[in-house]
């Protein structure tokens, strides 16, 4: 009897370490994330990331996350092509990801997916936000980008000048001595914040900059400022300051949707910003699920699936790790999405 090969599940495994979070995931070939395990290094308050202690942890976390995300769905899942995260990240953390991807795609003899970490969320962010051509916008430790789609590339149309909107955040919290992951105690402290104080707003065309604001809010953190008022002003001035780049940039482009993706993504305050700007120019606002804003192992999967769908496999010898891979330096065919 011949089988009809659609009803054959296929099964694509993600493996995430570009920085603090080493992820596993198993999407279908439907793009259903059937598993999604993530276990993120914490630094003690008041450090950044170091790079070899990120890298052991997920050393040690490794064979774990795999194992979870294999058997996270009863019975284990032997998956059809193995995807991993090639950079932009930091070096030592996607080392121990391409050699466990290269290890188990030999192992199974199955096809090894090399996969733009930026792209990812970016893919992750429009399947589940059902978005299909938008303005991107990309907030997170590695990337304040906003991007669009024109043909096979991603094309950055905005982004910082110096640091991320997410080291901003982070900068600023290990400062303060709030814990990490910095963004989070910012919008929480924030909260509590009443009186916006004055701090540098710097927007060049599309592009922003967010050195001089960091410099400021730790001269007012010195001074003896009240830290919510801080927190609050931070979060006002920078998100506006996306706010704007976004809104000349959709007016520029005409796009009819606006996404927004990455870490920061998961902060309210922004997401309403962003949503106004959508809404005021007659797009509408995709912004990514609050569960998949942060690193992880389904932005893999689910940007892996769609670059094998459209070709991309690396043969293991040649498979690499691209630690400052830009967002435009890789093609993108699969987008629009129909
Ligand atoms: P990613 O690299 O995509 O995992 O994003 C990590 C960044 O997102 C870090 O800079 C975090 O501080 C930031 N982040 C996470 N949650 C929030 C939040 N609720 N508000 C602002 N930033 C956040
Ligand atoms: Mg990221």
């Amino acid at each position: 009897m011949k089988q009809n090969p659609r009803l054959v599940p296929t099964f694509f495994l993600g493996i995430e370490s570009t920085a603090h979070t080493f992820g596993a995931s198993i999407i279908d070939d439907q793009g259903r994330i059937i598993t999604n395990v993530n276990s993120t290094y914490r630094p003690p308050t008041g450090i950044g990331i170091h790079p070899r202690k990120a890298a052991e942890h997920h050393n040690e976390v490794s064979s774990g996350v795999i194992e979870k995300a294999l058997h996270g769905v009863g019975e284990r899942v032997s998956p059809d092509a193995v995807c991993y995260s090639a950079g932009p990240g930091l070096g030592p953390c996607l080392r121990i990801g391409a050699t466990i991807s290269r290890a188990l795609a030999l192992y199974l003899d199955k096809p090894l997916v090399p996969v733009h970490h930026g792209v990812a969320h970016l893919d992750l962010a429009m399947a589940a936000g059902r978005s299909h051509d938008p303005l991107a916008v990309l907030v997170s430790g590695g990337h304040t980008a906003i991007a669009v789609h024109l043909n096979k590339r991603w094309r950055i149309y905005g982004e910082t000048e110096d640091i991320t909107l997410g080291n901003l955040l982070d900068m600023f919290a290990r400062e303060a001595k709030l814990p990490s992951p910095g963004g989070v105690a910012v919008e929480s402290k924030a909260k509590e914040g009443r009186t916006l104080l004055a701090l540098p707003y710097t927007v060049k065309g599309n592009d922003v900059a967010y050195s001089g604001l960091l410099t400021a809010a730790i001269r007012l953190l010195m001074e003896g400022q009240s830290l919510p008022d801080i927190c609050f002003s931070i979060q006002e001035v920078s998100f506006a300051m996306l706010a704007e780049a976004v809104e000349r940039s959709l007016v520029q482009t005409r796009k009819k949707e606006v996404l927004l993706a990455g870490g920061v993504a998961a902060n309210q305050r922004l997401r309403e910003m962003i949503q106004l700007v959508a809404e005021d120019h007659g797009a509408t606002f995709h912004p990514v699920p609050i569960e998949y804003s942060g690193d992880c192992g389904a932005q893999i999967a689910c940007s892996g699936r769609l670059a094998f769908e459209s070709g991309v496999t690396v043969p293991v010898p040649e498979s690499f790790v691209n630690p400052r891979w830009r967002l435009d330096e890789i093609d993108v065919p699969w987008i629009p999405r129909p």
